[in-house]
């Protein structure tokens, strides 16, 4: 009887062993397009973990999930989890990206546009080196997706690394270096006297209940050993399909003959009998960087070219009271950073910031704050670093008024439709208050929603016209498109509509930059609003409310109104002390140099210039 045990036993692993192994492609079915030629897959095994493909009784590649090996986050913060297959050579053999929280994956690229991508890895070696776009020196170079370019360099670096880190574990390794060592053959399955050897050892050492169980559940001892359905071995496949239907986990779905091997659970297998030496999303194969650190060495020019442009707004804020009084000189400056800001910041180093970020950042804190999360784009870290030091020191302002490449893009069209005299479309004051808490409004649901999935907020946060106009570049569906020019017309009859109203990030950074450190950099007298009104009707932003004061949730710190304070031609204060002075020269009391210098006197000398809402 113990004979008996025994044989059932190991009929009972084979079956189980044989029902997991076709868990792969049942569960992910783009397995059989990696693989056109696989007669059996495996179980998961080994570390990192993986499925052994099976043709002719041989091993012709491995499969395994990046999620199991190496999970580098997104843009979304999350890894991208891609279904990749190698060859016994260390040749990719094709990959599919299974699961991904990547907005721009999932509304912005069209499933050719990402098939066209993927197919390039295939038959590339796992030791090439891969860069994505411009070819470099000992680098295999492959095209990117226009608009996703940190999300395809994460996806490029997860599936490079994962695979040479599979390739190296089941002992392929780079032929240039293999050349000279001598390596034990690789990608044959173990001999049956092998895997008999290995059953008879599990069950020997378990009582046969213990045996049933693991049958039905896939069991680890079984998942030990590779599953070639070897000739002869037809009666057993049959037998395993009734075994399928009688069990309680493969009863429930229907057993489709995958490859001539039968899916027993619609549940993936556990994957490693062991677990990995870290957890995956630290661990890195020896000798490797972390993946920011590449992105940054690929960027340079642009982090040079941002730095510079950064630099320049810092001396711009610095010395705004200089330019303040060379309107003309403020003027160019402006509409020069406005055009860097949309072409380098935005279409060029696709640079737009997005309420995206600013959720991903807060569910980071939330669920564990990782710096990494936040270097992989080395554009948006800058860029998210400056905003974060101006919004303590000048509020949402710097942004929006010079960093914005849509914010941009709608003072450029301004500037176009006041050169063509088109009309304007100003609401009044009731509707205007009203309207700007829709932002407010929106910013709060894609927080909550973010709570609940950043995919399901990325879908919501389509709102922002950003993705269409610069990440896009409008090469989108219609709908998307149509909205994004709405948005771009509306600019053009009302300054900045989508910022005053709509725009949920502007309304994210208004909230933080409540808290900035100064209140006087824009200059304020005593008779703004009481009852001069100049500057409040020139500003078209509508920051300045009635009363006088600046409303700095709503100012994007184009410095029109700081133009207006230091003009004796526009500023009613200064036009009756000019008048008043004029006359005193008139009676021969002062020269024209004394009056021009008191116009121009520094401000915090006078009493009637201390800004408003100024500390002592
Ligand atoms: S309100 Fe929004 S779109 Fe407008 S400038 Fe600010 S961030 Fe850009
Ligand atoms: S004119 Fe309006 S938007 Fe411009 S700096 Fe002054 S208050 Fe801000």
């Amino acid at each position: 009887m113990p004979g008996m045990r025994r044989l059932m036993g190991v009929l009972l692993l084979c079956l189980s062993g044989l029902a997991a192994a076709a868990d792969l492609p049942f569960i992910y079915p783009q397995a059989r397009n990696i693989f056109h030629d696989a007669e059996a897959y495996g179980g998961f095994e080994g570390v990192p973990p993986s499925v052994p493909v099976f043709k002719g009784g041989k091993v012709i590649g491995y499969l395994f999930l990046t999620d199991d090996v190496l999970r580098i986050p997104a843009y979304s913060g999350k890894p991208i989890n891609t279904l990749v297959g190698i060859d016994t050579e260390g040749h990719i053999a094709g990959l599919a990206i299974v699961h991904h929280d990547e907005p721009i994956l999932a509304v912005g690229i069209t499933q050719e546009r990402l098939n066209r991508y993927v197919v390039q890895y295939e038959g590339k070696s796992v030791f090439d080196k891969i860069v994505i776009g411009a070819p470099r020196p000992g680098h295999v170079n492959i095209d990117g997706i226009s608009g996703a370019t940190i999300t395809v360099m994460v996806e490029n670096a997860t599936v490079m690394r994962a695979a040479r880190a599979v390739a190296e574990s089941r002992g392929i390794r780079n032929p240039g270096i293999a050349a000279a060592a001598s390596l034990p053959p690789t990608g044959i399955a173990p001999s049956p006297p092998a895997m008999e050897r290995a059953i008879e050892a599990a069950v020997a050492e378990k009582p046969p209940q213990q045996v049933e169980k693991q049958s039905s559940a896939t069991a680890d001892a079984a998942q030990d050993m590779p599953q070639p359905p070897r000739r002869g071995e037809k009666r057993m496949l049959a037998a395993a399909r009734a075994a399928a239907t009688a069990t309680p986990t493969g009863g429930a779905q229907a057993p489709t003959l995958v490859h001539g091997v039968v899916p027993l659970s619609p549940e993936m297998p556990p994957r490693a009998i062991a677990p990995l030496p870290e957890q995956p999303g630290t661990w890195l194969p020896p000798g490797e960087e972390p993946a920011w650190i590449a992105i940054w060495q690929n960027r340079k020019f642009e982090i040079a070219v941002l730095v510079v442009g950064l630099a320049v707004l810092f001396f711009i804020l610095v010395f705004q009271d200089w330019l303040a009084r060379h309107p003309t000189a403020l003027i160019r400056i402006r509409n020069v950073f406005h055009v860097y800001t949309l072409f380098f910041i935005g279409w060029y180093g696709l640079a737009q910031l997005s309420v995206i970020n600013v959720l991903t950042f807060a569910n980071s804190v939330m669920s564990g704050f990782r710096w990494d999360h936040f270097l992989i784009d080395p554009m948006l870290f800058i860029l998210w670093s400056f905003v974060a030091m101006t919004l303590l020191l000048w509020g949402r302002g710097v942004y929006c008024g010079w960093l914005c490449p849509f914010g941009a893009l709608q003072e450029l069209i301004l500037i176009a439709s006041r050169k063509l005299k088109l009309p304007a479309l100003e609401f009044s004051d009731a509707v205007h208050e009203r309207l700007i808490a829709l932002k407010y409004i929106i910013l709060i649901f894609l927080f909550g929603v973010s709570l609940h999935s950043i995919a399901e907020a990325g879908w919501y946060a389509e709102i922002e016209p950003f993705k269409t106009v610069i990440s896009m570049r409008f090469q989108r569906e219609w709908e998307y498109v149509f909205y994004a020019l709405v948005s771009i017309a509306l600019a053009a009859v009302n300054r900045k509509f989508y910022c005053k109203y709509l725009c949920p990030l502007g309304a994210a950074l208004a909230i933080p930059g409540r808290f900035r450190l100064f209140e006087w950099w824009l200059r304020r007298r005593k008779e703004c609003g009481k009852p001069c009104q100049v500057c409040s009707h020139h500003c078209s932003v509508r920051a300045i409310r009635p009363t006088g004061e600046i409303n700095a949730n709503e100012c994007h710190y184009c410095l029109d109104c700081q133009v207006i304070y230091y003009n004796d031609n526009l500023c009613l204060p200064l036009i009756e002390r000019r008048k008043r002075r004029e006359e005193q020269i008139q009676r021969g009391r002062k020269t024209q140099s004394d009056v021009h210098a008191d116009a121009l006197s520094p401000l915090a000398d006078d009493p009637v210039s201390m800004p408003k809402g100024s500390k002592p």
